[in-house]
């Protein structure tokens, strides 16, 4: 490990400056003069402003990775374990500076943002238990003389493409498998809060990560196409919203790359009348306006049956007036949204609404934030009634809007969450064995919750949602991940005795 301050120094780019693009191991400019606004949104103002790559930046990048993956391929286990381990050792002394990062530019509440890094850390130390990982198997003796064995060796450049709502859980996700696997990465962050790519790779540095291995570009569309057309990517993991992840996943499989494109969300939580409804309205309230609604498995849609719904409402409602909506670092419990035309967007959603027979509980609108006025704000808001038809049912709003739909009962309940073209998490909150096992047989969904609001799986299960939140047939980290990020290859081998030899051409046949 080197010195920790100087190479994490260079990675920290003042107020009104410019982010640099990381490649192998320092900032580089590239050659395209475009940048893009990095707002906070606690504040309302621009903040600094970060490079977007051109598609010649790309090349290059991908070129330096090319390169240092010649030797990153042969570096054994035990030292990428140890890369890994360092990596981890200082991520965990230092996540409260990361924290301020993901603070300052996506608006989450610090500790929201140190849950968020707990939750990526995960992946890492599972990422160290490799040696176990790339196990492959042998079967002796297939056929007299004959041995063959299984080896997964790693694929070579791949392109990250991360979402701005986790700015360093989902790369984390990637890129401790990817590089534990023996890959090379290329990350494009998010263009709103892509800080914290480059904090974790002057990290990765620190570590002893071989420069090269790991780089960032940062960048829009351009430099996402640049990525999926590149003919040196190898592999594509994509997190964002549906339409971009289904234009991903075919624009780079038709280059003939092996992709995983998560996608967008609309996730229930269906309450049955034997439920606890105190532990329900808990849930609800947790899930739906944590980190403002701007979580892919965030509850956005109450399925409450009939006999119950009016209690509750109104528990949910009683919860939701104590939240204090305002800046991060000022210990509140939701902060604002990611930038001033999001926040019109979902707030539009309180007037259809209205317009389409539901009725508005609680109106974030009239929020008095403990923040600057200038911030993007928006308090949580509770939709009651909302029919099924309603935009606000269908639409992805990513934010603190949560809607209760009322049904009569199990089926009903089973019925919309199915009919629904996502598929990433759902909840069932119940007090009844058989329900609960019924549901989680029946519900097309990919990850589900009994009881519980928000079934992030642990780091060594995979993560991965059904129908539109998920293209391809990879989902992230775990024993999937692994996967995604190595090839297989079989090897059949015979030591020569001179028994064996003689001409046949006849196909193999074990003897
Ligand atoms: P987004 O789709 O706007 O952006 C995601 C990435 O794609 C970014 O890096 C962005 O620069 C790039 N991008 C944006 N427009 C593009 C275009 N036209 N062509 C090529 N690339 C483009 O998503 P977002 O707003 O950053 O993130 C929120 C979305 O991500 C939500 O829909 C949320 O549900 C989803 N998400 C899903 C998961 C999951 O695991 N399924 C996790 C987190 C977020």
């Amino acid at each position: 490990m080197t010195d920790t301050t100087t190479t994490l120094e260079q990675a920290d780019t003042p107020a009104g400056g410019t982010l640099d693009h990381w490649v192998s191991g320092a900032p580089w400019q590239g050659e395209s003069e475009r940048t893009g606004p990095v707002y906070n949104p606690a504040l309302g103002r621009v903040q600094k402003e970060v490079r977007l790559a051109s598609a010649d930046d790309v090349d290059h990048v991908v070129g330096v990775a090319a390169e240092a993956w010649a030797q990153w391929r042969d570096a054994s286990i035990a030292k990428r374990q140890t890369v890994l381990f360092a990596f981890r050792e200082l991520l965990n002394a230092r996540k409260g500076e990361l924290a301020e990062i993901l603070t300052a530019e996506h608006g989450k509440v610090l500790s929201d943002a140190l849950g968020e890094i707990a939750r990526g850390m995960e992946v890492v130390e599972f990422a160290c238990g490799l040696g176990h990982l790339t196990k492959g198997a042998y079967s002796e003796n297939v056929s007299t003389g004959i041995d063959v064995y299984t080896l997964r060796q790693p694929l070579g450049v791949v392109g990250i493409i991360s979402p701005f709502n986790f700015p360093a859980m989902v790369p984390l996700w990637f890129f401790s498998i990817a590089l534990a696997a023996g890959n090379a990465v290329v990350l494009k962050p998010s263009e709103k809060d892509p800080s914290a790519a480059n904090w974790m790779a002057a990290l990765l540095t620190e570590a002893g990560l071989p420069d090269g291995v790991f780089n960032v570009v940062h960048g829009d569309k351009e430099s996402v196409d640049a990525l999926l057309e590149h003919p040196d990517v190898r592999a594509i993991s994509f997190v964002g919203s549906t339409p971009i992840a289904k234009y991903v996943y075919e624009t780079a499989t038709r280059q003939g790359k092996r992709v995983q494109a998560l996608g967008g969300a609309k996730n229930h939580m269906l309450v049955l009348p034997d439920a606890d409804l105190d532990l329900a309205a808990d849930a609800a309230v947790n899930a739906g306006f944590g980190s403002a609604g701007e979580r892919c498995m965030a509850i956005s849609v109450v399925l409450a049956v009939d006999s119950v719904a009016d209690a509750l409402v109104q528990k949910v409602s009683e919860r939701m007036a104590t939240l204090r909506t305002g800046d991060g670092m000022r210990g509140c419990d939701m902060g604002p949204l990611i930038t001033g035309q999001h926040r019109d967007k979902v707030s539009s959603y309180i007037d259809v609404a209205t317009a389409d027979g539901a009725s508005v509980v609680v109106d974030g609108r009239g929020v008095e934030p403990d923040g600057d006025p200038d911030g993007f704000w928006l308090g949580p808001t509770l939709i009651d009634k909302v029919p099924t038809s309603s935009s606000v049912y269908t639409d992805e709003i990513f934010g603190p809007v949560l809607s209760v739909v009322r049904v009569d009962g199990y089926e009903d309940g089973l019925e919309i969450i199915n009919s629904s073209q996502y598929g990433n998490g759902t909840a069932i909150f119940t007090n009844d064995g058989g329900a609960a096992r019924r549901f989680q047989r029946e519900a097309t969904v990919g990850m589900i919750g009994i009881n519980v609001p928000i079934p992030v799986p642990v780091a060594y299960h995979s993560f991965g949602g059904w129908k539109a939140s998920l293209f391809g047939d990879a989902k992230a980290y775990g024993p999937h991940g692994f996967e995604f990020f190595t090839a297989e290859k079989a090897v059949t081998s015979r030591w020569l005795d001179p028994s064996h030899g003689g001409l046949n051409l006849g196909f193999p046949q074990h003897t």
